[in-house]
């Protein structure tokens, strides 16, 4: 279903060529169970739009809408069809290749998928090798404070080992997912500015 709506993803709601890089593709991946529906559907939601109609392209596999960050609007769309278990192999290297920035999500509560995390961030940088693409490593279930496996420092080394941002977010209770989203449009106006410069 990739190829159905690449064609989308590329003009914007008028049909025009978008500019370059806006709408930004962000792309959750992670194992399975770590919250990337979670994610989605708070992304999806009215909360933090600036028009809470806004989300014109919503379905399964994406949504697109605009959300304001430090006074500047910025348009995502938001790409949740990744899942290690089921996708074809092609499907998987299009997601690495077409994404403008990645959250990279694994349970706090859940080793294995920290561990995976490692792997796609491996995977990632094969891909995109030479290129600065924002990725925020996003600890979620940050509420499960009893079934925690994986420590917050951990988390943060990891992020420094593979280079990227660290947050850990709680989406049962809608704390720190937001963060996440404008951590992600920050890293990517600052590529922006750096590439105009
Ligand atoms: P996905 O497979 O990565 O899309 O994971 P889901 O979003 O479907 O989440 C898997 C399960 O974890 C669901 O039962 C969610 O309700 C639950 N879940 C997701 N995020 C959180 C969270 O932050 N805290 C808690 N306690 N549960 C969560």
């Amino acid at each position: 279903s990739w190829s159905s709506s690449d064609s989308v993803i590329s003009t914007d709601s008028a049909g025009e060529q978008a500019e370059p890089g806006n709408p930004y593709r962000v792309v959750l991946l992670g194992a399975s169970g770590v919250g990337k529906t979670a994610f989605a559907s708070i992304f999806a939601g009215a909360a933090d739009s600036m028009d809470s109609d806004d989300c014109e392209l919503c379905g399964d596999e994406m949504c697109e809408k605009m959300i304001e960050v430090d006074g500047e609007p910025a348009t995502i769309t938001l790409l949740d069809t990744w899942d290690a278990e089921t996708d074809s192999e092609w499907a998987q290297e299009n997601y690495m290749q077409t994404g403008d920035a990645y959250l990279l999500l694994y349970s706090i509560t859940d080793r294995a998928s920290f561990l995976r995390a490692s792997e796609l961030r491996i995977t990632l940088r094969r891909f995109r090798p030479a290129q600065h693409t924002p990725i925020i490593l996003v600890g979620n279930k940050c509420d499960l404070v009893r079934r925690r496996e994986v420590s917050v420092s951990e988390g943060r080394a990891c992020a420094a080992v593979f280079d990227c941002k660290f947050i850990e977010t709680s989406a049962a209770m809608q704390h720190n997912v937001w963060e996440a989203f404008h951590g992600i449009v920050r890293q990517l106006r600052l590529r922006r500015d750096s590439k105009e410069a």
